[in-house]
């Protein structure tokens, strides 16, 4: 089951589902979803999930890396892991969705879309997740591995779900061990993944975007050094190489969201995520309603005119100090 990649762009089922591998025991479970499970259990329970927008290709190529090497021997593993590569189909084509964002549909929200292979899919790994973490104790983390759609000013980031709890420092702490610059904290629930696991399940949870998007195999993978190495690190339970320096923190402010076609967005095309804007400035328009920046300065992430309406064209963030 160490090429779960190619098995899942094939979309072929294995002839056995079930098996051993050096350290774990695993199980197919349906197309791009293993659990394995350590002979030596440990506390944690990991969910770690990638492709879920299809051209978002080295996280997966990463997750595939860290496969071969578990089942090679090279990692023992120390934790309950689910693996999920998200949306094979999109995955297949390097297209980020097919029908819909499945980043959107979470918590239930697929009942609200055109139904189609992705509602379908995301209602599938809201149940093969809830199987999973029922059968976990209280240490749960859910990292998504996903790449930006553009550059960026902090090369490597995190977004982390709205959480009424406070969040657990040995989790943020590896965050930027794992080479993150920055984490932006949302404050209102969403249909993401990591926001379904972390409201439902009481996971740690961290969506991680880790560079610019690029098809299979123009992946400079060393670019992700630094991800690769915590991620090896946390599957074996080993201690990982501390970051100088912690990820700035930054928490949203406003979310711009496009609702008919005269939406106007006053960005630049090529505006880089973090972008900073001075109080005041006009960010968007759609009819009657006008996006200005409040804060003293607010700084831009995931600016994108092109979404269908109702969805999130752009997320202003302010730093906390
Ligand atoms: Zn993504």
């Amino acid at each position: 089951m160490e090429n779960l990649l190619a098995l899942t762009l094939a979309n072929d089922v294995p002839a056995q589902r079930e098996g051993e591998g050096p350290s774990f025991r695993w199980r197919w479970l349906e197309r791009g979803v293993l659990e394995l499970t350590p002979f030596e259990e440990g506390e944690r329970s990991l969910l770690l999930s990638s492709g879920i927008h299809g051209n978002e290709t080295a996280p997966v190529e990463i997750v595939d890396l860290l496969l071969r090497a578990l089942y090679r021997g090279e990692i023992s593993l120390r934790c309950r892991v689910l693996v999920v590569l998200g949306n094979p189909p999109a995955l297949a084509q390097n297209k980020r969705y097919l029908e819909s964002d499945l980043n959107r549909m979470f918590g239930g929200r697929w009942a609200q879309f055109p139904q189609g292979e992705e509602t379908a899919r995301a209602q599938r790994l809201e149940q093969a997740v809830s199987a999973f973490f029922a059968a976990a104790g209280p240490d749960r983390w859910h990292l998504d591995l996903h790449t930006a759609i553009r550059a960026s000013y902090h090369v490597r980031f995190g977004v982390l779900p709205q959480r009424d709890r406070p969040w657990d420092d040995d989790f943020l702490g590896w965050l930027g061990d794992a080479g993150l610059e920055a984490l932006v904290f949302h404050q209102a629930p969403g249909g993401t993944f990591t926001h379904f696991t972390c409201e439902k399940h009481g996971a740690l949870a961290c969506t991680l975007e880790l560079g610019k998007a690029l098809p299979f195999g123009h992946n400079d993978l060393a670019r992700f050094a630094p991800t690769h190495a915590a991620l090896r690190a946390l599957l074996g339970g080993t201690a990982c190489e501390r970051s100088p320096e912690p990820p700035v923190r930054y928490r949203v402010v406003q979310q711009i969201t496009r609702r008919s076609e005269d939406f106007r967005l006053h960005m630049a095309a090529h505006t880089l995520n973090f972008t900073p804007f001075r109080q005041g400035v006009l960010l968007a328009e759609d009819g009657e309603e006008r996006y200005e920046v409040q804060k003293t300065t607010e700084y831009v992430l995931f600016p994108n005119p092109a979404v269908a309406f109702g969805l999130r064209a752009g997320l202003m963030l302010e730093k906390i100090a």
